[in-house]
């Protein structure tokens, strides 16, 4: 039983679950691809009317499924009602502008009448991860659901509850049977249903290592594949940076979501300049944190999501240390039962400590100190990852135009790192390929079909 509930809080086992059998699966696939084909002589408004009530529900069933979260992979109560926010706005962007993106286009060509039609490209296997259990799921079901694709998820073992709260919620609006189905798939059964003929695509967010193995069963399937992995990204103070702004949203950038963000503020590169007084401020907000149950409104800082990742990150943090890397602050045990992880620091990371390269997924920050923006620069793109960023210049023209130095998807200058729906969402090198979100993604798993009458 590897789906199960583990409350991150309490260590209370909460709910266990089967794989689902090979005849639940042959049913989902089945059900999933006669809607595909009923679906390609539907318009668009056919399906835009449930994502619009879709958005309803998240917004009206929040603290429901907000604790959802909470209790699957023990994420603050505030955050995870932010969470369910989101995933409404992101419901309703694709409910009013799928109509739009869809619609056909005309091409002034000298053979023909021609078109492109934007028609259904078949059923999609989504490969999820628990960070933002229903974000994940909604930034690949809004906008494909509107396309005609209908969906079928595999959802990390340990948030099985918010993989049902999701499904119970598309049921809920109506969508047509096969719309959207969770199955509970071991790591074989994910590559027997992406070899399956009626599976058209596959999308992931994960890790690394997920992506590899999922791509590769995909790729040799031929079928075409979106890759969201992970992300090492900088938070940049430029020497010309207003310091006092920086250092407001540093800790933040770092510690939201338990530091279990793919677009968190991992290296923290300073200038000379700044540096002394960067450091000391990011640790006096680091010791201000509260850690305790992520339901109290006092706590600030929650446990990270299971206890295998809490000792995955101690031992990249041991290893740091051990390989010459300096604990600025931080790293002792915390005295509560919960996977708390006390915020640390570390600084004086040589670029071959095994940390210099590593992707931290909780709330630990690695500071550098560089001479000037070139080393900056430099050190930002030392990287094999290339997915979000943070740029402080005094001048946002500037900030702007080092962001463009940054080989990297997405950068934001002078403030938050921040997803909306219409922003496309997404990294380069080996954070992935293709994007989620904004206007464009819709058209990843669309048939472009051309036609020319004549
Ligand atoms: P994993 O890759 O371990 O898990 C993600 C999903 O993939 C889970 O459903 C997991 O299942 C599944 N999975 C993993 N390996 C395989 C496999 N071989 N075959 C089939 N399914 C597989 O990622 P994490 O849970 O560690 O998630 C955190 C990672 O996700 C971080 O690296 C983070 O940066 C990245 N991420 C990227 C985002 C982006 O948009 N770019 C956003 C958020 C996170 P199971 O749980 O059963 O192992």
């Amino acid at each position: 039983m590897a789906y199960q509930t583990v409350n991150p809080y309490t260590n209370e086992v909460v709910q266990k679950y089967n794989n689902s059998t090979p005849e639940e699966i042959e049913a989902a696939l089945a059900q999933a691809y006669d809607l595909y084909q009923s679906w390609r002589d539907d318009p668009v408004a056919s399906r835009t009317k449930y994502l619009h009530k879709l958005s309803q529900y998240f917004t009206t069933h929040v603290d429901e499924l907000a604790q959802v979260l909470v209790t699957d992979m023990g994420k603050l109560y505030s955050e995870a009602q932010g969470e369910v926010a989101i995933c409404a706005d992101i419901a309703e962007y694709y409910a009013q502008n799928a109509e739009r993106l869809l619609a056909p286009k005309s091409i002034p060509t000298i053979a023909g009448q021609a078109q492109v039609l934007n028609r259904p490209y078949g059923v999609l296997m989504a490969v999820e991860p628990w960070n933002f259990p229903y974000y994940q799921i909604m930034r690949v079901f809004a906008p494909y659901f509107a396309a005609g694709d209908p969906m079928v998820l595999k959802h990390a073992s340990n948030t099985p509850g918010a993989a049902l709260a999701f499904e119970k919620a598309v049921q809920a609006v109506g969508a047509p049977a096969g719309s959207f189905k969770n199955l509970f798939l071991s790591y074989d059964q994910v590559s027997e249903v992406i070899a399956d003929e009626r599976i058209a695509g596959v999308c992931l967010t994960g890790s690394e290592r997920g992506g590899r193995s999922v791509a590769k069963e995909a790729g040799q399937n031929l079928k075409k594949s979106t890759m969201e992995l992970g992300g090492n990204d900088v938070f940049m103070v430029l020497d010309d940076a207003n310091l006092a702004e920086a250092e407001k949203i540093a800790a933040s950038s770092r510690l939201y979501n338990c530091g279990q963000v793919c677009t968190s503020s991992k290296r923290f590169i300073v200038t000379e300049k700044n540096y002394d007084h960067f450091l000391e401020n990011l640790k006096q907000q680091f010791a201000a944190v509260k850690m305790g149950d992520p339901m109290d409104p006092e706590t600030t800082l929650a446990p990270m999501c299971s206890k295998k990742n809490k000792n995955k990150l101690q031992e990249q943090v041991d290893e740091a240390i051990a390989a010459g890397a300096t604990v600025y602050y931080g790293n002792e045990p915390v005295d509560l039962p919960g996977q708390f992880f006390q915020p640390t620091i570390l600084t004086d990371i040589d670029r071959d400590n095994p940390a210099y390269y590593a992707e931290m997924f909780g709330p630990v920050a690695q500071v550098y100190k560089v001479k000037d923006e070139a080393e900056a620069i430099k050190l930002a793109n030392d990287s094999h990852l290339g997915l979000g960023g943070i740029v402080f210049s005094g001048d946002p023209q500037h900030g702007a135009e080092v962001a463009a130095k940054i080989e990297t998807g997405m950068v934001f200058v002078n403030t938050y790192l921040s997803t909306l729906p219409e922003l496309p969402f997404g990294g380069v090198k080996q954070s992935g390929y293709g994007r989620e979100l904004g206007d464009d993604c819709i058209y990843q798993f669309v048939n472009q079909e051309l036609v020319v009458k004549n």
